[in-house]
């Protein structure tokens, strides 16, 4: 196995054992218990109500919605897109736990190793530009920069803001005096080479923001230009640990804000995010000058219930709001929308009126639907065709909303704006209504996630109920396998048992490669708490439809043996034959009667 062969078993369970996954999931996602599990916001797939579910006891979670499940190595790699052994080794060093000599020692996407030597050359190139900024007298230009821009030490301080100074290869040389390869640094996006051969340093005379990752580990940066250099902003090339997408700017320095006011206010760029920041809005967070991208609203959504999306007041601005909705609305996330006066932004806005009147303007952001309404009618023409076709365009967006109460509520409003009928509304949205797009959450997705049949069940039972294991691991029942999967998983169980006494469903999700095999795994992990089975009761039913299925086999060779003995017309054999036959018939029977009782 692949994911093995870096670490061995042992260390793997160790590190599994000394972390709570609903710690860990707790960092990024809102959970709430509900009786024996939590609950949450899937942050994998879009959802308005939680189907994401973690059990602390078993240390394993699973989706209803999208039907991902695993342990913690398998959420965390899914939640920050890293590969297994990386994942396992970020655990070992947030635990202090020493990662074991591995042999191989050529660094490979697969490997920690290449992805810790980039993030390694950004902590330095931070440390560096942040140093110059602050102390060196090269750093003067971005200090007096910083203060024409109103920001102070305390914000470069928590920032980590710094300099990149004139001139092209202060980089270059930091790095070259380190000994440090050029390839890599090349990969790392902060040098650049020239064709005619020789580096030369891709920031130059810019203030410097460097960009966190959730772990709060510096994975690249943003530069504004101090001079005549274009762009005005630059940001590092997406690389092995830098994905634009991905990333939201102040996140790590948000974080505990959001939490605490359950609110997330989003703007675009990174002076705008520090403005927020230095007037006490630090549940802000910022795009690199991007559109948010379906990753980042997952994100939030798991943060805080509270989304306000800031745009500035310029013809732009609005068009990112209008194509923001419709993002929105495929994630099934509701969120804010607040559109500043014409001709600002949030940076100069805040310092304009002072954070009171911003506070108070910021709460009355409009919800999406009413601020999308709102514009898209605000265009209409005059004439009845024009009514007409501005419904023709508001309907999918109606038909989008999940809960009755909005739809009844939306479409008063366009009622009231177009001045149409609110029949005639429904009318055209009845008309367009087939293939209803309706979540029916958990409900729907249990159903779609049933795993039928006796291999299953038996499965099922092993990772839910105590006793199972002692009745059916202690001897091998291999043979009541015939899918595939079912018998690799009951395998892996039983080689489990062996080693531990016990059927550790966390562990068992490491030993498996697949994805879809975890998932299952999951989803029977938790199907107890969704359909509230008593376990007792479960385990008999399953154990005396295993007694029958034997006897069934039993009465099918007995069968087959009865009719050659028949021809043969061997009656001696034939009469005990048939005795065990009766035998048989009967002690189905009795199975049967006990199972009704
Ligand atoms: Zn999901």
């Amino acid at each position: 196995m692949s994911k093995t062969s870096f670490f061995s078993d042992s260390f793997i369970a160790r590190i599994k054992d000394a972390v709570n996954l609903v710690t860990i999931v707790s960092e990024v996602l809102a959970l709430k218990k509900t009786g024996r599990h939590y609950q949450g916001l899937c942050p994998f797939h879009p959802e308005k109500t939680p189907s994401f579910m973690v059990n602390e006891e078993k240390q394993i979670f699973h989706c209803f919605g999208c039907g991902l499940g695993g342990n913690v190595f398998t959420f965390l790699m899914h939640y920050h897109h890293l590969s297994f052994p990386e994942t396992v080794s970020e655990l070992a060093q947030r635990l202090g736990v020493p990662l074991p000599k591995t042999s191989s020692a050529r660094p490979t996407e697969e490997e920690p190793g290449l992805k810790e030597a980039l993030r390694s050359l950004q902590a330095q190139a931070a440390e560096y530009y942040h140093h110059l900024l602050l102390t060196e007298k090269a750093g003067r230009k971005g200090r007096e920069y910083l203060t024409y821009r109103k920001m102070n030490r305390k914000m470069a301080e928590e920032f980590y803001l710094g300099y990149a100074p004139e001139g092209w290869d202060h980089l270059v040389s930091f790095f070259k005096n380190k000994s440090i390869p050029l390839p890599l640094l090349e990969q790392s996006g902060l040098i650049i080479k020239k064709e005619k051969g020789g580096h030369y340093d891709r920031f130059r005379n810019r203030l410097i923001f460097p960009i966190f990752d959730d772990r709060r580990q510096v994975i690249g940066f943003g530069g504004r230009a101090l001079g005549e250099e274009t762009p005005k902003y630059l940001n590092s090339p997406e690389s092995p640990i830098f994905n634009k997408g991905q990333i939201l700017y102040g996140l790590s320095q948000a974080k505990a804000s959001i939490r605490g006011l359950n609110q997330v206010v989003v703007v675009e760029g990174y002076f705008d995010l520090l403005s927020l920041h230095l007037h006490g809005f630090k549940q802000a967070v910022a795009t690199l000058g991007t559109a948010l991208g379906s990753y980042q609203i997952r994100k939030l959504k798991g943060l805080a219930e509270d989304l306000i999306l800031l745009f500035d007041g310029d013809q732009p601005g609005i068009q990112a709001a209008l194509r923001s909705v419709s993002l929105f609305e495929q994630e099934r996330v509701s969120a804010r929308i607040k559109v500043l006066p014409s001709d600002t932004d949030p940076d100069s806005y805040l310092f304009q009126v002072g954070p009171e009147r911003f506070s108070a303007e910021l709460q009355q952001a409009e919800p999406m639907m009413t601020f999308f309404i709102n514009r898209q009618v605000g265009e209409v023409g005059p004439r009845v065709q024009d009514q007409a076709r501005m419904v023709d365009r508001l309907v999918p967006h109606l038909k989008g909303l999940t809960s009755e109460w909005e739809r009844a509520y939306y479409v008063g409003l366009v009622s009231q704006k177009l001045k149409i009928p609110e029949s005639v509304i429904w009318r055209t949205m009845k008309g367009s209504m087939t293939g209803e797009k309706i979540s029916k959450g958990t409900e729907k997705s249990l159903k779609e996630g049933q795993i039928p049949g006796l291999e299953w069940h038996v499965i099922e039972a092993l990772l839910r109920i105590p006793q199972a294991p002692l009745l059916l691991l202690n001897k091998d029942r291999t043979d009541l396998f015939e899918t595939p999967e079912a018998r690799s998983i009951y395998k892996t169980m039983a080689e489990l048992y062996r080693q531990n006494g016990k059927v550790d469903p966390s562990l068992l999700l490491n030993k498996l490669e697949d994805q879809t095999l975890r998932n299952q795994i999951s989803v029977l992990a938790f199907r107890g708490f969704i359909e509230s089975k008593d376990e007792e009761p479960f385990l008999s039913d399953l154990m005396k439809r295993i007694q029958l299925r034997e006897l069934q086999k039993q009465e099918k060779a007995l069968y087959r043996e009865i009719r050659s003995k028949e021809k043969l017309g061997i009656t001696e054999e034939l009469r005990s034959l048939l005795a065990l036959k009766k035998d048989l018939l009967q002690r189905r029977k009795e199975i049967l009667i006990s199972s009704k009782g």
